[in-house]
């Protein structure tokens, strides 16, 4: 066996296990956070059930090697997303792929495999082949949804999927990555990427490959940790950039919102002590500046953020309410003092 996830165990001995019983859903709903590893996933599944060797999946028969170039006939990838974004509606390209193709048999595997990529973002028509072709699952067909929030997809499509969760790994666990397959000399930047792929090797990946998105993530949880120091308009006026912000790129934005408690995080390690986590002169100020129940109840109302947006209330609203939570949270505990 060569799968090419790496940490999931659960997830992957469960789809193992049903495999060799020869139970496989013929839909799968695979939720978890960017980066986390999704696709690498659902493309270990497409060469489980295509893969011509003893120890599926092997990564080196002729099968395994087209699917993993992405040059596989019966294995398609399929961005929901950045068809919603394209000139060309990418509801009949949807139409063709899933009616059209799912109608025949496999070309040159065993198994045709459809992933659809950022389900969340799919739109109602799309939404409803999706689910006529649920409803009526074709033969030797598998179809993989893979989706961040399970709050945006709709109930009807979740109820026809066998659910896989893929939660962020441990810290450890993208240690053991990093060290085993890259040699990072530079411990700065090791401890950087740690920190900031929060559990996530595809985000640790993009790191090594564009050290910049190092900065542009340390610049997105600075640019949050000014928040403590502003008035409340200047908090309203963050909230309206970036409300603005998940109108342009939605997926990137939700992202950058996720960041904001790696920063709490380091706020939280610093007050206990932990200095060295991150001995940036800013994170400490304010680190010292909020109290423990401070940082944790903003951590809290983050997560609530991130559920509201995902059931797509208005943005605006839902950030100036986040916004002022904070604001009322530091200010009443001076008020105290
Ligand atoms: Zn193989």
């Amino acid at each position: 066996m060569n799968w090419t996830t790496f940490g999931h165990k659960k997830a992957i001995q469960g789809v193992y296990k049903a495999y060799l019983a020869n139970r496989l859903s013929h839909a799968y709903l695979i939720i978890g956070m960017q980066n986390v590893g999704k696709t690498t996933f659902a493309l270990d599944i497409a060469k489980l059930v295509n893969c011509t060797s003893e120890n599926k999946p092997c990564s080196e028969c002729q099968n395994c090697k087209r699917i993993n170039a992405n040059t596989h006939t019966d294995v398609s990838l399929i961005n929901i997303f950045s068809d919603k974004n394209s000139a060309t509606s990418g509801i009949d390209e949807l139409r063709e792929a899933f009616i059209a193709k799912t109608n025949r048999k496999p070309f040159e595997g065993v198994c045709r495999v459809f992933i659809l990529q950022s389900i969340d973002s799919m739109r109602v028509e799309q939404s409803n082949i999706l689910l006529k072709t649920l409803e009526e699952p074709p033969e030797d067909t598998i179809v993989i949804l893979l989706a961040e929030n399970m709050n945006s997809v709709l109930e009807t499509i979740v109820s026809r999927c066998q659910l896989i969760i893929l939660d962020p790994l441990q810290e450890s666990e993208v240690l053991e990555y990093l060290t085993t397959q890259f040699s990072i000399d530079d411990q700065v930047m090791l401890k950087n990427i740690l920190k900031l792929s929060q559990g996530r090797i595809g985000r640790a990946i993009k790191m090594i490959n564009d050290p910049k998105e190092i900065d542009y993530l340390n610049e997105v949880m600075g640019n949050f940790l000014g928040i403590f120091q502003f008035s409340l308009i200047e908090k309203f006026d963050f909230s309206q950039e970036i409300a603005l912000k998940l109108q342009k790129n939605r997926l990137q934005t939700i992202n950058e919102i996720h960041l904001w408690l790696a920063c709490l995080r380091d706020l939280l390690l610093i007050k206990s002590g932990y200095e060295h986590y991150n001995d940036h002169e800013d994170y400490v100020r304010v680190s010292n500046d909020l109290s423990f129940d401070q940082i944790l109840n903003t951590g809290k109302a983050i997560e609530e953020t991130l559920s509201l947006l995902a059931l797509n209330i208005n943005p605006r609203l839902t950030l100036d309410n986040f916004m002022l939570r904070v604001h009322q949270s530091i200010n009443l505990q001076s008020a105290k003092v």
